[in-house]
């Protein structure tokens, strides 16, 4: 690494020179979805990097459907790839897109739950295959045991945004037996209740948040923000080779302790580089905290 932290790229430019135009103004990429993520994700990546979204329907449940289980961050990223490169193959096309999700307590603040939504792009013509993340407490992931539209229940549906935002209804405590899917209708969600607690062992039924996307608008809401993201990322061109995506590669530990200097667990840098040709600088936190509270340190508060 030279001075500065920069690194040289080891691939060569894209073009010599470069020009007001975009590498992927026009471009086609293919988005893998069967429940109408392009209305999310298509018009940011539009505007920002000229991407020309194109829906591949294919069945991206084959990788696995949404459970609702702790998120598993190394797995959601693995599957939001191979969604898209399933879009990818089904269209024939070098570029793919595909968002993936999961929900579950907050992986620092146990009691709360987070929802962390993923949005893969992979380029194969340049190379570039990138995971955007978005961490946020703003989701409705919760669930309930009830054995009737009572009070609780009727609270418990308020806070999650129902009818906004569907819910599920299954047998509590069973895996088979009655399972209703995106319910919005309360009539429909009363008889559920009644024929899910009915065929439970305890009486009860289970409501769940229904977390696929086009039935939950928070997680809408959370997928064009992500999709902004991306399209803000894929516009800024490395300096060293000229290909799209330069942006944030890791966050690396060891923030020093403001009394004892020792590294904690704490972000200290960010690099920042392209995933193309591995050109990258170290940047100090962005929110500009240089050390760490005695608190947060293994020697001063062990
Ligand atoms: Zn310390
Ligand atoms: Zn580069």
């Amino acid at each position: 690494m030279g001075p500065g932290g920069v690194r040289a790229g080891r691939r060569a430019p894209l073009r010599a020179g470069g020009g007001p135009r975009h590498p992927y103004a026009g471009a086609a990429v293919a988005l893998a979805t069967m429940h109408g993520k392009q209305r999310l994700i298509a018009p940011a990546l539009q505007a920002t990097a000229g991407l020309r979204v194109v829906v591949a329907a294919v069945d991206t449940d084959a990788l696995g459907t949404f459970t609702g289980e702790v998120p598993r961050p190394g797995t959601a990223r693995h599957t939001a790839l191979a969604k898209a490169r399933l879009g990818m193959r089904a269209l024939d096309l070098p570029r793919g897109l595909a968002s993936e999700g999961s929900f579950g307590p907050h992986p620092e603040l146990v009691l709360i739950p987070a929802g962390i939504e993923l949005l893969a792009f992979i380029d194969d013509e340049l190379g570039i295959e990138l995971v955007e993340q978005r961490s946020s407490e703003r989701t409705n992931f919760a669930h309930i045991e009830t054995r009737a539209s009572d009070r609780r229940t009727l609270a418990f549906l308020e806070r999650v945004g129902f009818p906004s935002h569907a819910v599920v209804v299954r047998v509590n405590g069973a895996h088979d037996g009655p399972l209703f899917k995106g319910v919005t209708d309360v009539s429909l969600l009363e008889r559920a209740i009644r024929q899910c607690a009915a065929a439970s062992g305890d009486g009860r039924a289970r409501l769940e948040t229904d977390m696929r996307a086009h039935l939950n608008p928070t997680r809408m809401g959370e997928i064009a923000a992500l999709a902004a993201q991306l399209g803000e990322r894929l516009a800024r061109l490395c300096p060293a080779c000229g290909a799209p995506g330069h942006g944030l590669l890791e966050r690396q530990r060891g923030l020093p302790c403001c009394h004892c200097a020792q590294p904690t667990e704490l972000v200290a840098h960010e690099l920042h580089g392209c995933v193309r040709c591995g050109h990258s600088e170290r940047r100090p936190r962005a929110d500009g905290l240089r050390c760490a509270d005695p608190g947060c340190c293994g020697h001063c508060n062990p």
